[in-house]
């Protein structure tokens, strides 16, 4: 079991540009301890794409938070662009989510009195980038995706495929290092779930970001450059 989780690329030289050792996490429930995520080591290097499968209640999402510094694992070690990033003040995990990651969820939240492209522009604001060049970078970034027609929209008057599309476009706007997807496509029909996945590995190859997306479609995973199932706490070979 442990071979598969060796660090990709490693061994040829590569560096790795996100690190994870030995993360557990557990929660106290009413029957007694439940430790979720049991020693969750792995490595991405630039432009790597992962897909994570496993059962509902596996604790996918528990991981992609404790990656993302979004929440804290009991123990272990993460690892960023170079940086150790698990022991981090809050404020300088927050400070870091906002220049090195970026979440896309199954569902978009997106700001919904928000236009798409104020929306996409939004966390290039945060990051103090002028109003004018954070627009100008959003509305490229839509149109990549498709969506110039759209961009002055609300979210309400965007179809599901157009949502997850503008969802994708926030997260990666900043040029994020590392991209956390949490079951992107899960709310959408299969012809768009793929339209929308090749669009996010597109343009994650071309940024050079490291992806790690949860997905229930094997498809989906099968097309990754790796996939993993996370199964007793552990990430293991995608094929049992
Ligand atoms: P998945 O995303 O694989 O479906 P989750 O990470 O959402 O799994 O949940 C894994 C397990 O951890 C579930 O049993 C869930 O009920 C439990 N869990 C998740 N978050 C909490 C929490 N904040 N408090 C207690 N239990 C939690
Ligand atoms: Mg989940």
């Amino acid at each position: 079991m442990s071979d598969v989780s060796v660090n990709t690329g490693e061994a040829a030289g590569v560096e790795s540009l996100f690190r994870v050792n030995d993360l557990h996490k557990g929660f106290s429930a009413p029957a007694g301890e439940l430790h979720i995520l049991q020693g969750i080591t792995f490595s991405l290097i630039e432009g790597e794409f992962l897909a994570v499968v496993g059962e509902s209640g596996s604790g996918k999402s528990t991981m992609l938070q404790i990656l993302g510094t979004l929440d804290r694992p009991d123990r272990g070690e993460m690892w960023l662009d170079g940086e150790s990033i698990h022991g981090l003040s809050n404020g300088r995990q927050a400070r870091l989510r906002n220049e090195k990651i970026g979440f896309v969820y199954q569902a978009h939240h997106l700001i919904p009195e928000l236009t798409a492209l104020e929306n996409v522009a939004l966390p290039l604001l945060v990051q103090g980038v002028a109003g004018k060049e954070a627009d100008a970078r959003a509305a490229s970034l839509l149109e990549r995706l498709g969506l110039a027609a759209r961009q002055h929209h609300v979210p309400s008057h965007l179809s599901g495929g157009e949502a997850q599309r503008v969802a994708v476009a926030r997260a990666l706007v900043t040029r994020p290092r590392l991209l956390l997807a949490d079951e992107p496509t899960g709310n959408l029909d299969e012809h768009t779930a793929g339209e929308v996945f090749a669009l996010l590995r597109q343009l994650c190859r071309e940024e050079r970001a490291a992806v790690v997306m949860v997905t229930h479609s094997m498809a989906l995973a099968h097309s990754c450059d790796r996939m993993l199932r996370l199964h007793e706490g552990r990430l293991v070979s995608g094929q049992l």
